[in-house]
């Protein structure tokens, strides 16, 4: 497999902005820009709607949005189906007492999304250290109408969780830096330098993992957070199940009875789950997800969910 194999596997997503239009409006709108409702691998003007994902349409691989007016107002977001579930596997309740950090949120993608099903509502911390990348950020967000989000140019590791602004903080969205081996490029170039030993590539695997699990500890000391999605777009089981299996083993997740989120309220019509022989406990990899790159038209993805123990897990609560 070479990256334009993969990529040629991969349908053009195409998230619609629900902040300020609807599907239907979407759909009505692609119809009579010549689009049909037919699947995008047989006809180049064909488009469906994604079965995991609400409000996420599908079209031919080969189709580009950076010039339509509705990507250029905000309306839809370009952004790959499996970077899509971390949003929707939180799920934050669209009322306005609700609080959520994204806390690495440049250049947007998943913030506009939390901000979308979070219907405006309540409020939404955006924290991003990059300057330039916090830029972005709030383009980005002005430009997806998000109005419940404060972005904030910060490192996540500095703020507080005791800081009196967070106090209400229920729901945390993590997906830090990566190694980004998951990701299918379009030009086939390929992210993981051929020249790299394998020593050289452990090792920076390693520093990239010792980093996440230290923001997932991070985020589970903020005192009233129940719901953790701590996501990558790696491939790598150093980036994903060891990081997830290391925050369970923890003194913070022990201290504030944090345990890993069950099958069935993490999109378990997803079929391709964690690997079950990198955890401690193989059950717990049911409740995780993987997206293999390529192999489920995405690109490569990791997601997982932490709740609070001895707490109503819903999310209507
Ligand atoms: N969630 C984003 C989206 O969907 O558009 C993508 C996030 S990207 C994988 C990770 C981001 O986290 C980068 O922009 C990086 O600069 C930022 N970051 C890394 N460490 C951070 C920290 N300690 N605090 C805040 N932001 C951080």
């Amino acid at each position: 497999h070479n990256g334009d194999d993969r990529a040629a596997q991969i349908p053009r997503y195409v998230r619609v902005n629900t902040l300020i239009w609807t599907s239907d409006h979407a759909m009505d709108a692609f119809i009579s820009n010549g689009y049909n409702l037919m699947d995008p691998f047989t006809s180049s003007r064909g488009f469906a709607k994604d079965e995991h994902i609400p409000n996420l349409l599908l079209f031919s691989p080969q189709t580009t949005f950076h010039d339509d007016p509705v990507y250029k107002s905000g309306k839809i977001i370009l952004q790959d189906k499996a970077s899509c579930f971390p949003a929707v596997v939180l799920s934050p309740p669209s009322r306005e007492d609700v609080y959520v950090i994204d806390a690495t949120a440049a250049p947007g993608n998943k913030t506009s999304h939390l901000s979308a099903i979070m219907g405006n509502k309540g409020k939404l911390f955006a924290f991003e250290r990059d300057r330039k990348r916090f830029k972005t950020l709030q383009m980005m967000l002005s430009k997806a109408g998000c109005q419940n989000v404060e972005a904030l140019n910060l490192d996540f590791l500095t703020v507080d969780p005791q800081d009196a602004a967070y106090r209400k903080v229920t729901h945390i969205l993590l997906d830090p830096s990566c190694s980004g081996s998951g990701i299918v490029n379009r030009l086939d170039h390929l992210l993981e330098t051929e020249e790299e030993s394998k020593s050289e590539k452990d090792e920076r695997l390693t520093k990239l993992a010792a980093f996440q699990l230290v923001m997932i500890k991070h985020a589970m000391k903020f005192p009233a957070v129940k719901r953790i999605v701590y996501s990558t777009c790696s491939v790598h089981a150093m980036e994903n199940e060891h990081v997830v299996r290391d925050a369970l083993k923890s003194e913070e997740a022990e201290s504030s009875g944090f345990k890993l989120e069950s099958l069935e309220n993490v999109l378990p019509q997803w079929k391709r789950r964690g690997l079950p022989d990198e955890m401690d406990n193989p059950g717990d990899a049911a409740s995780l997800i993987r997206c293999s790159p390529g192999g489920d038209a995405t690109n490569g993805f990791f997601v997982s969910c932490f709740v609070r123990r001895d707490r109503n897990t819903t999310n209507d609560q």
